[in-house]
């Protein structure tokens, strides 16, 4: 007998009939002796359909009345999978996150888990209920509801793995598994049979939203067992590890996001100190700042640009603003028209040359490259969103994944 931990996304219980599909495998789980944790999300596009809702009404509204709101489509989900088992006749019972004692930090609407308190689940799961979870959402100290960011229920399943030493999490979505890029991109993208942690966090930090980057750095620190596979079917899905067995593709996946935004610092002064009191300032706002680019003095000034997340090009360029007069530059610009493209690979480290096959792929097809930034297992490209799908799908033509 096993601890196994599920979880089921939003597609995954989009309506009445997948919410029964779903019930009907939780309890082929059960059945088989196994004790069984769901986490689900929110129904379909609940979570959007929800934020639109508060629009309408107050498009500035708190972060934490957001949460308060946001966390109502998880709640629907429990009580209606849980009825749904109940249906099939099998014990059952659902668990909001205070409920389970999901303790978070007070970063609405981005919260960071601190510990849970597995009490409640143990003494339901000796009591032989399946237990059914709602994700997403936590409790801060304040006793207030809080959500850990978009795609953050197979964070909460994760966690709830590594809390109570689960032997597997499974995270079931609308896909077979983690595939070479996202098969809704690139239709002959390949399934990985396994991927290793740092690849998947690389990967999903890069704009690959089958997992959620928190699952992936959480199941990586407490050596959690996790797979991804579809609901919809029995295949076999991708097994997330620690050291993956040496391999043939020196690229792993090619990932895309959206959510860039870049700005440009005009004419600032070529002198030590000046990137300092951009960065330090933008930290101090708690802005993350992805890539950035410097371009060389000339007649004692210089540009910088760098990359932030859409959310964030206002406040940025409030901020900076504010600081003109000790910051002492002449314009800013700024533009949404960007995404960011990105190999992932492990192998790159000891392989030259891999950036200069992506850079060909992109120049074949004409694609314009605006910054570049690398790591040990990534290379990273801004280019224009219009070419975006385009640049994926040349790329792993490219690296011949399929
Ligand atoms: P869920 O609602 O189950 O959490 P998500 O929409 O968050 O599902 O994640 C699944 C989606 O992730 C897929 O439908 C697919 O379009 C997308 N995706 C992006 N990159 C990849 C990838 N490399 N492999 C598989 N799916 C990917
Ligand atoms: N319902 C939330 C969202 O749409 C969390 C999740 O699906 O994981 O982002
Ligand atoms: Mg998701």
């Amino acid at each position: 007998m096993a601890l196994i931990v599920q979880k089921f996304g939003g597609s995954s219980v989009a309506n009445a009939e997948r919410v029964m599909n779903v019930a009907n495998r939780i309890v082929d789980t059960y059945k088989q002796g196994n004790s069984v944790v769901v986490v689900v999300s929110a129904q379909g596009d609940t979570t959007d359909d929800l934020i639109e809702k508060a629009k309408e009404i107050n498009p500035n509204a708190s972060k934490r009345e957001m949460d308060m709101l946001l966390s109502t489509g998880e709640q629907i989900s429990i009580s209606l999978l849980a009825m749904a088992i109940q249906k099939l006749g099998y014990p059952v019972v659902s668990l909001t996150g205070w409920q389970i004692g999901m303790k978070t930090d007070s970063h609405y609407g981005n919260s960071r888990i601190h510990k849970i308190d597995g009490e409640r689940i143990k003494k339901e799961l000796d009591s032989n209920h399946i237990v059914i979870v709602a994700g997403f959402q936590g409790i801060n100290k304040y006793d207030d509801i809080t959500t850990l960011g978009r795609g953050g229920s197979d964070t909460s399943a994760v966690a709830i793995a590594a809390a109570l030493h689960a032997d597997m999490c499974e995270i079931y979505t609308d896909v077979d598994g983690v595939y070479t890029a996202d098969p809704r991109i690139v239709p002959n993208a390949k399934k990985l049979d396994s991927i290793s942690y740092d690849e998947m966090l690389e990967l999903a930090s890069l704009g690959a939203n089958v997992l959620h980057n928190r699952s992936v750095e959480m199941a990586k620190k407490y050596n959690v067992n996790l797979s991804v596979r579809s609901s919809l079917n029995r295949n076999e899905g991708t097994v997330v590890k620690e050291v993956n067995k040496v391999e043939k593709m020196i690229v792993r996946g090619v990932a895309r996001d959206n959510d860039v935004a870049r700005i440009s610092i005009c004419n600032i002064e070529d002198k030590p100190g000046m990137a300092f009191k951009v960065f330090s300032l933008l930290a101090k706002n708690k802005i993350n700042v992805d890539i950035i680019l410097q371009s060389i003095g000339r007649d004692g000034m210089k540009d910088i640009s760098f990359t932030v997340n859409e959310g964030n090009l206002e406040k940025t360029v409030e901020i900076l603003n504010e600081n003109k007069d000790s910051l002492n530059f002449e314009e800013i610009k700024s533009s949404t028209d960007y995404s960011k493209v990105s190999i992932v690979g492990s192998g790159m480290v000891n392989n030259p040359g891999v950036a200069c096959t992506m850079f060909e792929a992109l120049y074949d097809a004409d694609i314009n490259i605006h910054m570049i930034s690398t790591s040990e297992i990534k290379v990273s490209v801004l280019i224009n969103k219009k070419n975006a799908d385009r640049a994926v799908n040349v790329i792993h033509d490219k690296f011949n994944f399929a």
